[in-house]
């Protein structure tokens, strides 16, 4: 397909003049202009770059009422050589469109995907940070348009592309709390796609984790609560005598993460044994008894990776002295080499705009 020039609508009041880069916070701002598309008798129509704005939603709409609807959240960095690149959004591509599927959405075709990300983030270029940890947050999202209130597959759609300069994300070292009643995702269920519910369904648990003065909760699988698998809305890796060992994503409830698949792929590199697989609550329990268990932290594209200082299964804690970590930081370091262009990219990960 080739690529096709999408009509842009240029923004007459433009905030990036007076708009604060110092005191950007995540998901609070966003750029000047929007990528919008509309799905209508089986194809993608009107596709437009215009002014970020509000915009009108029938009351009975159906992503209201049902929650069709699946995002993606992908990052894009400016070097100190002024170049702008996109972290991997080919998986998020592909990602999207299991998402889509899985929620019985139509897929989205590269050329409106991809193509119109790169002509988006072009346009915006000047919002980009150059700062260590910030970058320009990319948030493709689908939702259903249908003003009906049955419950069947919406006709029609909206494609949109949002984009924000985002800060550090969490910085602070987070405090995290095993789960033994609540779960996030069900053999079967929607789990390794990114739609909306599934975000919705994880606050009451982690307001309840919140109360007792822990930060996020560590999720287990749904029928026994016996084996790990992500924190929060994070992949999430273990380092237990010297291995790296992350939750397998064979069940469909865990999300196939690309910061996770990028950490498999850079620990082994450095020379890290790395297994994927089901880890029990027992065995990292075990493993702390024995003084092995060195390491947990989170992964993904917000935080990238996120330092976890106390895990705690009940009334059994388990402290970690962050300034003495070293698979973590080596990551996260190594990840940032690639993305500012220290080091070579030599998987062909960055797409440059
Ligand atoms: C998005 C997300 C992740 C991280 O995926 P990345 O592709 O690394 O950003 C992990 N778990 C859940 C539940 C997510 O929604």
């Amino acid at each position: 397909m080739s690529i096709v020039s999408i009509p842009v609508i240029k923004n007459q009041h433009p905030k990036l003049p007076t708009f604060d880069m110092d005191q950007i916070a995540f998901g609070k701002n966003f750029t000047d202009h929007m990528l919008v598309a509309d799905y209508e008798n089986g194809e993608w129509k009107n596709v437009q770059i215009k002014p970020y704005a509000p915009f009108e939603v029938d009351p009975s709409c159906a992503t209201l009422h049902y929650g069709q609807t699946i995002f993606e959240g992908i990052k894009a960095f400016k070097n100190d050589n002024g170049e702008v690149v996109v972290f991997r959004p080919d998986q998020n591509f592909i990602r999207f469109n299991t998402s889509a599927q899985r929620m019985q959405m139509p897929t989205v075709p590269e050329w409106l995907f991809i193509d119109g990300m790169k002509q988006l983030i072009n346009l915006e270029r000047d919002w980009i940070p150059n700062k260590p940890d910030a970058s320009l947050y990319i948030r493709p999202f689908m939702i259903a348009m249908d003003p009906f209130l049955g419950v069947r597959p919406s006709n029609t759609y909206k494609f949109m592309i949002i984009l924000g300069p985002s800060g550090p994300y969490f910085s602070a070292p987070m405090k995290i709390i095993i789960e033994q009643h609540y779960t996030r995702a069900t053999p079967g269920g929607v789990g390794f796609a990114k739609n909306g519910g599934n975000y919705g369904a994880s606050l009451f648990p982690v307001s309840l984790a919140q109360e007792n003065g822990y930060d996020q909760v560590l999720w287990t699988d749904a029928i026994e609560h016996k084996f790990v698998e992500e924190v929060g809305m994070m992949n999430v890796m273990f380092v237990i005598d010297g291995k790296v060992i992350t939750p397998s994503i064979e069940k469909g409830t865990v999300l196939k993460g690309v910061t996770r698949n990028s950490a498999i792929v850079l620990l082994t590199e450095m020379g890290y044994e790395v297994e994927e697989r089901f880890l029990s609550v027992a065995e990292i329990v075990d493993a702390h008894k024995k003084g092995l268990f060195q390491e947990v932290f989170g992964v993904g594209t917000a935080a990238v990776v996120s330092y976890i200082s106390r895990l705690a299964h009940g009334d059994y804690v388990m402290d970690f002295d962050v300034n003495a970590l070293k698979v973590a930081p080596a990551l996260k370091k190594q990840l940032n080499d690639i993305r500012m262009g220290n080091i070579v990219d030599k998987h062909g990960w960055l797409l440059h705009i």
